[in-house]
């Protein structure tokens, strides 16, 4: 895979909103900045849903996206136009940003000819010397518009922290508000707008300083990044990192020295880089480089993971305390400052890849744990969350549970085998194609009693792959062929029947004690891996010879399942879980060692 952009479109939109709604009150209109993006038509319709009043963009060629993808709110120009191009402008844009006398002069000419009339919104430089009129010459040139006739003064705006880092003050845009109504009186003319800056006015705007009379704010980073380096001191709780993220492929891993070995000259970019000698490291090469990405403002999500530096196309990584550790073909995944963002977004080499509410956070390990209530008591004894959130995992409440974040894994816990068929079909919902790992002593294959009865234990599985006929099947997302049961005693001669019939895959006691657990679970995990997006693996308690349970009984013993889960988590593959005869009646001696079980599956470790 070449280097991604993910693209979280439902944080873009409810960071618009939330921006949008607090903006409102205060009487301002947003308009939404989509020039970090290339003007992306994907990521201003997220805005517009927002509730932006319109798009603002800094050049044609992103403008001329939007209204190719059939956007047609309200367009902004923040960039004044070359003297060649000013056609474009009157003809694309309903509004722009203008500065320059020259300028909005052409504009005007080619507008008459046009039998238009362009609205400016005329900037004033407040200090942070960038584009703007200076104050002492804004009326006269305000005068100078006013006698151009394809041209309409709509409103005055300012920009501030873009070069010289000036902040907006109370005083400063202070300044700006009295500056419209010094033109509105002097010239005799309503400004439609008084546009007081970009993102970096919203901390005077919650902080309640932002002066009366603004009404309109030009919002990028805030949107798209959240916020992150408008908001550096205090965050906006309200506002969503991570709508973006950079995904990259390791193209090599190798134990190497910290220290470059022999004479050194200048880097591939002039610089003499200094190393610190840290002995071997683990060091990973991702296919991503400084043509795609500024890689300073890289910060890695995986954990464990440094930046160690990049050339055109390599990115350079140490990979010595990644956690999970990492090997080729793995996905390494980075936030990005909005350098990095501009820059992926321009790179021809960068795949853009829209998602609607994606993984919170690639890497981030999380399990939803879903209980029957006679389950739930027995969870929380064993304190389940805890161990679980001991292992790095957070422990996630599913607001839709048909679209869970790429990476959770459920857990269902149930008093019996039903509980399977609630785990299974809550997994099958949300995925096109999964294998099933059933860990029992019984086959669970019995006929189904009939239409209305209510699903027997017994016949759990016979329902799951509609071998009754029945409407409920999980099929196509599971298809016998990838459904593997493991650790079988007992199958009545009507399940023996079934199983030769239908291409379930079966490894019976007997298999498991020749070729040894290892195997068994290698070929169990292939079969259930295999054209699949992963696995579910309903386990029951009574696979497992404990001496709790009735003397004799047989089964895998505690140490072979410890191996069989351990071996499943092993396989990254497993998408959802669930464990039966989790109840009162359950000896707790076997209700602690199944919450091990579980651990084991979800990737604990005895070392
Ligand atoms: C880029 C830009 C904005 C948006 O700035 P953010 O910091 O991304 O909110 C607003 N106005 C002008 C003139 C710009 O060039």
């Amino acid at each position: 895979m070449g280097p991604q952009v993910a693209i979280d479109l439902g944080r873009i939109e409810r960071n618009a909103r939330r921006i949008v709604e607090r903006c409102a009150q205060s009487g301002i209109k947003v308009f939404g900045v989509t020039k970090g993006t290339c003007g992306m038509p994907q990521v201003a319709r997220a805005m517009l849903r927002g509730g932006v009043a319109g798009i603002a963009e800094s050049r044609f060629e992103n403008i001329r996206r939007l209204h190719e993808s059939g956007i047609d709110c309200p367009i902004m120009l923040l960039r004044s136009p070359p003297i060649s191009r000013v056609e474009e402008v009157v003809r694309t844009v309903d509004i722009s940003l203008q500065s320059e006398l020259a300028i909005i002069g052409e504009i005007s000419r080619i507008a008459e000819r046009l039998g238009r009339i362009h609205d400016v919104i005329v900037m004033v430089d407040l200090g942070d010397l960038r584009e703007g009129i200076w104050p002492n010459d804004l009326l006269p040139t305000v005068e100078k518009i006013l006698e151009m006739k394809g041209v309409r003064i709509a409103g005055i705006g300012t920009n501030l922290t873009c070069f010289g880092a000036i902040v907006p003050t109370k005083e400063n845009l202070g300044q700006l508000v009295a500056h419209a109504y010094k033109i509105e009186r002097l010239a005799g003319i309503t400004l439609d707008w008084v546009s007081g800056g970009n993102s970096s006015s919203l901390p005077l705007l919650l902080d309640g300083g932002l002066p009366a009379g603004i009404n309109n704010l030009r919002v990028g980073e805030a949107i798209l990044q959240g916020g992150i380096e408008t908001f550096r001191d205090e965050p906006w709780p309200g506002l969503e990192y991570d709508a973006f993220r950079l995904a990259g492929e390791l193209i090599e891993v190798k134990l190497k020295p910290s220290m470059p070995i022999g004479e050194s000259g200048f880097d591939a970019f002039g610089n003499r880089p200094l190393f610190v000698d840290e002995g071997d490291r683990l060091r990973g090469i991702a296919n991503i480089g400084r043509e795609d990405v500024i890689v300073e403002s890289l910060t890695p999500i995986n954990k464990g993971v440094r930046v160690l530096g990049a050339s055109s196309d390599h990115l350079v990584l140490d990979v010595t305390e990644a956690d999970p550790p990492l090997a080729v073909g793995d996905r390494v995944s980075f936030r990005m400052g909005y350098g990095a963002l501009l820059t992926t977004m321009t790179s021809e080499y960068v795949e853009k890849a829209p998602m609607h509410d994606i993984a919170d956070i690639p890497g981030r390990k999380m399990v939803s744990i879903i209980a029957e209530p006679q389950s739930a008591p027995i969870l929380a004894r064993h304190d389940i969350g805890s161990r679980f959130e001991a292992m790095d995992y957070d422990v996630v409440e599913l607001a839709d549970a048909s679209r869970p974040p790429a990476g959770l894994i459920r857990l269902h816990s149930g008093k019996d085998r039903r509980a399977a068929y609630q785990a299974l079909a809550a997994a099958a919902r949300s995925t096109h194609s999964l294998g099933l790992i059933w860990i029992d002593s019984i086959a669970a294959l019995m006929p189904e009693a009939g239409e209305d009865e209510e699903m027997a234990e017994t016949s759990v599985l016979s329902r799951v792959l509609g071998l009754g006929g029945r409407q409920d099947a999980l099929q196509p997302q599971l298809s016998p062929e990838n459904v593997v049961l493991v650790g079988l005693r007992e199958a009545h001669p009507t399940e023996a029947k079934i199983l030769k019939e239908t291409r379930v895959s079966v490894f019976t006691m007997a298999e498991i004690d020749g070729s040894g657990m290892r195997d068994v679970m290698r070929e169990a995990i292939r079969i259930a891996s295999s054209g699949t997006s992963g696995f579910h693996v309903s386990y029951s308690p009574t696979a497992t010879e404990m001496p709790e349970w009735a003397p004799g009984a047989g089964g895998i013993t505690v140490r072979e399942t410890h191996q069989a889960m351990e071996a499943i988590a092993l396989s990254g593959r497993m998408v959802s879980m669930d464990i039966s005869s989790v109840a009162a009646e359950l000896d707790p001696r076997i209700g602690h060692e199944t919450v091990n079980f579980v651990m084991s599956a979800f990737g604990k470790r005895i070392l």
